[in-house]
């Protein structure tokens, strides 16, 4: 399977397919063929977590962990937990960042940091998210994805976070780097979202790597998040999937965007009849109507056509922030009442909104 998988991935799709087709060379996706063609007999490459050669421990089962991050924590409690996104920039000031996480830290729980999203190059989130955490006092979640570092990188990253005493770390795939603009970056992918995952596990509950080295960092905890997209098709394969990341040691999951009440009650309850159970932070992204071809041609996230019809009407970016405003305060009044952890908010710095947002989940 992995060779006919661009990203050499060993454990079912990545998040860049979509319905089916493959976000590299757009031919049908061999994860979601496989799947089609076995149903009720499904390879065990969908339910178990499939590890390469260079995993010398293979047997170790993660188990639930005491939660030690300030977010882990309240997520345990029952708590409604508030994620910010932000982005590291393309070596813009520190203190821009600095001055924009001071804004909204009274209103948000934790704060995350992307890894060069869509393969588009910005500043490694791992210096940015420590120099929050240390100026501010905020628990942080920097990003790590499989595009740019083999697992002896991966493994130092890993290692760095949790020197630097950060306690959540969010693992994806991470998309095919020539969507940034170059075909030049070469694509790493030694491993993927599941093996990175049990890799941070190892890491941090074992304290060994891949090939069973000892390490100085048995039992320090670093939380480990992951992605699930609420409209992957068919939605059966995120979800087995979603399955094999909580076996290899996921302890919460932030979703793809989410556009309607609709959209969150259908993957809630998916949830359920899959008997998945890990702490949700549902996604949410104003966005104005430039961006709608991206999210709807590119991303595949489908939007109300009341959203996008009020968004193409706003003439002016106060329209456009009123309207959003409006609807997302909306939005989040009605998604509480979904079994979930929390919401994850990205407005692209827009304090205003973010605020907004915030103050009416927190009531
Ligand atoms: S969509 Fe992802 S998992 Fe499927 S073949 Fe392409 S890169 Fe591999």
């Amino acid at each position: 399977m992995s060779s006919e998988c661009p990203k050499r991935i060993l454990n079912g799709p990545c998040g860049g397919g979509s319905e089916g087709y493959c976000e590299v060379d757009g031919r049908v996706c061999p994860w979601v063929k496989l799947f089609k063609s076995s149903k009720g007999h499904l390879p065990k490459a969908f339910t178990e977590i499939i590890l390469d050669r260079g995993f010398k421990i293979r047997n170790y089962k993660p188990q639930k962990r005491t939660p030690l991050s300030s977010l882990m924590s309240k997520i345990a409690n029952g708590k409604l937990v508030l994620t910010y996104e932000v982005e590291t920039g393309k070596g813009k000031d520190i203190n821009s960042i600095l001055t924009l996480v001071k804004e909204l830290k009274e209103y948000f729980d934790a704060f995350n940091f992307t890894d060069n999203p869509i393969g588009v190059i910005e500043c490694d989130p791992l210096p940015i998210a420590y120099t929050v955490m240390r100026e501010l006092n905020v628990d942080v979640i920097p990003q790590i994805t499989c595009k740019d570092r083999n697992r002896a990188a991966l493994t130092s990253y890993i290692l760095s976070v949790i020197a630097l005493g950060i306690r959540n770390i969010i693992v994806t795939t991470g998309d095919w780097p020539h969507l940034g603009g170059s075909r030049y970056v070469k694509p790493v992918f030694d491993l993927d979202s599941v093996r990175l995952v049990y890799l941070v596990r190892l890491v941090s509950d074992l304290g060994v790597d891949f090939s069973g080295r000892r390490l100085n960092t048995k039992g320090k905890i670093v939380h480990v998040g992951v992605a699930v997209n609420p409209h992957f098709k068919p939605l059966e394969l995120e979800l087995l999937k979603l399955k094999k990341k909580i076996k290899a040691g996921a302890e919460f999951a932030q979703t793809q965007p989410v556009y309607s009440y609709e959209q969150g009650e259908r993957f809630i309850k998916a949830l359920k009849e899959y008997k998945i159970n890990i702490p949700i932070i549902l996604t949410l992204t104003p966005i104005n109507t430039e961006m709608v071809r991206l999210l709807e041609e590119k991303l595949k996230i489908p939007l109300p056509s009341t959203y996008k019809s009020v968004l193409r009407k706003c003439t002016s970016w106060e329209d456009t922030l009123n309207y959003n405003l409006e609807y997302f305060t909306k939005l989040v009044s009605e998604l509480t009442s979904l079994d979930i952890s929390g919401f994850h908010i990205i407005t692209f710095g827009n304090i205003v909104l973010a605020r907004e947002i915030a103050k009416h989940v927190k009531g």
